[in-house]
């Protein structure tokens, strides 16, 4: 993709976002609507529909039509592959004008974007089309005049309740197997990142979906996100996004019909460099990319830096370089290393978080404002702080911006023991060349991924998910699909 083809599209007008419910697209039942703003410029990009409870009432009633009636589980799984092999056609087909909206929305860089939204949502539209066909229930070894079988069923109606963060990627990590268990879904996008996903849902209609089986309906959290998950017609609600927000889906559930509910929340993952890292200078670029990349909105990234004192000054300088040479600026722009912040309350967020970083002593080695306020739009210097104590706050919250905090350590008992300090327990990784000591630190580390000698990355064929209070479940793999099917038992006496 080059940068002709996205100025092209760039000021390319947005209609107003409308909710889908049946295969329509529908206002909110009392026309009100809410402002998208773009965090390039701060200006009105276009607007979506304020949903109401009834709104997400009627979307949960579609989609339990839709299930009941076995217009999607009841095709043969040939039939739905290829519907979904379309879908995913259909992706990439519009990848520009995806990747293009759903920057103009959340402010991630266009170079990650392409790679991580539209690219990976139809890879993993196809990972599990592919698959669909290819799980089986099983037979039990029971007594000759028995017969065991466990079957594999859908749910029923899926809620997906998805952050601003990677909408299309997230999206697909839920629709993907949901859809093809042959469940009906009800979708709810994040406020300040919804058109990107609502494109990608229409076009799952234009795939040949069925009307009613996957609806969308966009509005605030507190209310729509609240009336699907208190619903007593939903099944299983999935949901990616902050632990205050996770806490609240539990209580939820345990209030309506106990849903299954699977979370994926924040994490604060620490990478670990050892002095006898193989390349110190990859370590160093991969430090810098693994925090700033999408401005650290990012729930993997590693913003917690343990480097072995014995290196941690050098180590420290080069980062530093590296991180000043950085381009923050125009998502829209290909060569920009580092986009915008999604909104203007995250952006104060995390200037909240630099004061208190520099209030608990530590020591800003670089950036902690805002910059560029001249667009309108929100950008934040990338900022790093040294002689972070493992319980400062910086070291334990999540600030979910470009923010980091660096800890020095002396030996291995005491990198874990920083490392398990906090609540999270989402990714991390080591860099080493002690072969014993990777593998000793992938199993002390608790974490539900370790990377050793690099930084994410990591594809669909692999699951995603957290311990400890950055979640349950694991999204992307074959794994994934557990929570989308139930488990039946058919006893029969011979
Ligand atoms: P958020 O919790 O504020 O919002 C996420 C979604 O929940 C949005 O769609 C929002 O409208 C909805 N919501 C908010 N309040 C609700 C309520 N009361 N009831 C129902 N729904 C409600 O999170 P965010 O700020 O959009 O995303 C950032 C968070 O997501 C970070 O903590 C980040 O680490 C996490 N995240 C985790 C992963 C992962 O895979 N573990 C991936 C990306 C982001």
């Amino acid at each position: 993709m080059d940068q002709t083809s996205i100025d092209a599209v760039r000021n390319s007008k947005i209609v107003p976002q409308l909710h889908l419910i049946g295969g329509r697209h529908v206002a909110a039942s009392d026309g009100g609507e809410m402002d998208i703003l773009s965090p390039l410029t701060g200006q009105l990009l276009t607007k979506a529909a304020r949903g109401t409870t009834e709104d997400m009432e009627a979307a949960i009633a579609s989609a339990r039509v839709a299930f009941e009636d076995k217009r999607w589980a009841g095709q043969p799984p040939a039939a739905r592959k290829k519907v979904m092999l379309k879908w995913a056609d259909l992706i990439d087909a519009n990848a520009l004008e995806l990747a293009v909206l759903g920057v103009r929305d959340n402010g991630t860089e266009i170079s990650m974007a392409l790679k991580a939204e539209p690219g990976s949502a139809a890879a993993t539209i196809r990972y599990y089309a592919e698959a669909l066909d290819k799980i089986y229930g099983e037979i039990a070894p029971t007594s000759d005049d028995i017969l065991g079988m466990i079957h594999k069923e859908p749910v029923g109606v899926v809620g997906a309740i998805i952050p601003w963060n990677f909408p299309l990627m997230i999206g697909a990590w839920k629709l993907g197997p949901a859809l093809a268990m042959g469940n009906s879904v009800v979708l709810k996008p994040s406020e300040t990142a919804s058109l990107s996903l609502m494109r990608m849902a229409e076009l799952a209609l234009e795939a040949g979906l069925p009307e009613g089986v996957l609806n969308a309906v966009t509005g605030e959290g507190a209310v729509v996100g609240e009336a699907l998950a208190l619903s007593m017609d939903v099944d299983v609600l999935v949901f990616t996004g902050s632990g205050t927000t996770g806490r609240r889906l539990l209580e939820y559930a345990a209030r309506s019909n106990m849903k299954r509910v699977y979370l994926e929340l924040g994490g604060k993952s620490p990478n670990i460099v050892f002095a006898d890292a193989p390349k110190l200078d990859e370590a160093v670029k991969v430090a810098a990319g693994g925090i700033f990349r999408n401005a650290g909105q990012v729930c993997v990234a590693g913003s917690r830096l343990l480097v072995e004192a014995s290196i941690h000054d050098d180590f420290v300088a080069e980062l530093i370089k590296v991180t000043e040479a950085m381009k923050v600026g125009d998502p829209l722009k290909l060569d920009t290393n580092i986009g915008a912040i999604n909104s203007l309350a995250q952006l104060d967020r995390n200037l909240e978080f630099v004061q208190t970083a520099l209030a608990e002593g530590g020591n800003l080695m670089t950036g902690g404002k805002r910059t560029l306020e001249e667009t309108g739009g929100y950008f934040m210097q990338p900022t790093i702080f040294t002689d972070v104590t493992p319980d400062a706050t910086l070291a334990q919250k999540e600030v979910f911006g470009p923010v980091l905090g660096i800890t020095p350590f002396h030996s291995d008992e005491e990198a874990v023991r920083i490392a398990n300090s906090t609540i999270y327990g989402l990714a991390g990784a080591v860099w080493t060349s002690n072969l014993s000591r990777a593998h000793r630190m992938v199993r002390d580390v608790r974490t539900g991924v370790m990377h050793v000698n690099t930084y994410g990355g990591a594809d669909g064929t692999v699951p995603l998910g957290g311990v400890g209070q950055s979640g349950n479940g694991s999204d992307k793999s074959l794994h994934a699909i557990d929570k989308y099917i139930n488990l039946k038992t058919a006893w029969i006496k011979l």
